[in-house]
């Protein structure tokens, strides 16, 4: 759906007023707005110094263990191209965010997030955390600088993710399980929100994806543009062009910000975004905002929604607790009524077959989110020329979803 025209760029958004289109916005209580205005001008005044670029750029490097490679999935893209016809099959690319230290590119954002809270002077962050991996990298980045961490987790959530709430504990930080509403994400953040209106002088709200009211999706958005940046040089490097095609998974949607932001305005490489449909968006137990949910406010922003008929909010599912978010991040609501991005969906059966052949083809285990992202690659990949060039955002890896695998697939660990 284009409701219109293109803009001569894609790249030029939020407006002043945090809005991408009709989009995004703060929506947020008068209490917090001083707290939201100070936090925009300090990343502003951020965003100019030399000095914070260097910063993020050196941890980047001997912390995070950036650039991630850009990998070619031989075997990949010859299994894919038996199942094409002669002389198509696109080659396959895996950017490596799952080598990042943690485990996935979150990290990439609370570098950033920690760096800014530092120069702010505030001592004490707070996160909220669904699969516990914004948890993990948010309680090893406060560990590093030496500052009070406290993550907000749904109580269901803290049952289901135990390997990741010990670790966040190992690391220093309290866990607060939240009792409220149905004791996952969108509770957490709720939490997570109340407890900054009340501990305004001292505490950083790190938020883990592009959501939330503004400036967090921009910002959020710049501190993983660097999975994009790399990738477009390192591209460069290897083929001498750039890529035909990029595909990422969305939860809240910042990995394939990351990825996507800054081939906005390359309008020959087609970009596609992949949802959780779990059991299918017929069925009405998915994650998959922009195929089967509408517009509404959650969170301090305006985006795409799921919800029952009295707009009330409703339960996300997905196989991966990473992508059981109810909404999505107000920027991907734009670039899908722009028609920029093409938003699929994969099921939790498509995304297990997806596992398995990347565990077995390239001896990557990937996190179950992504492999969402990769099960769609095996739809589009045989209907592209020999010649076609794709980029699948490997967002993290499988460490933290082998009970969970195992179990499904009726092993005993
Ligand atoms: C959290 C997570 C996601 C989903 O979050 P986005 O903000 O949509 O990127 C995807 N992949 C991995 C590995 C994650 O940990």
């Amino acid at each position: 759906m284009t409701l219109n025209p293109a803009p001569n760029s894609f790249r030029t958004g939020p407006d002043e007023r945090g809005r991408f289109g009709i989009f995004g916005g703060r929506f947020v209580a008068e209490t917090l707005m001083p707290l939201i205005l100070d936090l925009e001008k300090a990343y502003a005044d951020a965003k100019a110094d030399p000095s914070f670029k260097a910063d993020m750029e050196s941890y980047g490097t001997h912390y995070i263990g950036r650039p991630s490679p850009l990998y070619f999935a031989e075997r990949l893209t010859e299994h894919l191209r038996g199942k094409a016809p002669a002389g198509q099959g696109a080659k396959i690319f895996f950017k490596r965010e799952e080598l990042n230290h943690t485990g996935s590119h979150k990290v990439n954002n609370v570098l950033g997030q920690i760096l800014l809270a530092r120069r702010m002077g505030k001592p004490r962050i707070i996160a909220e955390t669904g699969a516990g991996q914004h948890g993990v990298a948010t309680a090893t980045l406060c560990a590093r600088f030496g500052l009070k961490c406290v993550v907000y987790m749904g109580a269901v959530d803290v049952e289901r993710q135990a390997p990741n709430v010990f670790r966040m504990k190992m690391l220093g930080a309290e866990v607060i399980p939240v009792q409220s509403g149905t004791r996952t994400l969108k509770d957490a953040m709720n939490e997570a929100l109340r407890d900054w209106v009340t501990n305004v002088s001292d505490t950083f709200y790190c938020i883990g994806t592009v959501a939330g009211p503004h400036p967090y999706p921009a910002m959020v958005r710049d501190f993983q543009s660097v999975i994009g940046i790399e990738t477009k040089q390192q591209m460069l490097e290897m083929e001498g062009r750039l890529p035909d095609s990029l595909i990422a998974c969305i939860g809240g949607g910042s990995n394939a910000m990351g990825l996507f932001h800054p081939f906005l305005d390359d309008r020959d490489v087609e970009i596609y975004g992949v949802e959780a449909a779990g059991h299918g968006v017929q069925s009405g137990l998915h994650a998959a905002s922009l195929t089967g949910g509408r517009p509404g406010v959650l969170h301090g922003n305006r985006t795409y929604l799921l919800m029952n008929e009295d707009g009330q909010i409703a339960d996300a599912h997905s196989i991966s607790a990473g992508l059981d978010y109810p909404g999505i991040g107000p920027e991907h609501a734009w670039l899908h009524e722009m028609g920029r991005v093409t938003y699929l969906s994969a099921t939790d059966a498509e995304t297990l077959e997806a596992f398995k052949l990347c565990s077995m083809l390239e001896g990557i285990i990937p996190a179950l989110e992504p492999a969402h992202a990769l099960s769609k690659v095996m739809e589009l990949a045989p209907t592209k020329p020999a010649e076609h060039l794709m980029v699948l955002n490997l967002s993290g890896r499988g460490d933290k979803d082998i009970p969970q695998v195992a179990q499904i697939f009726g092993q005993t660990l």
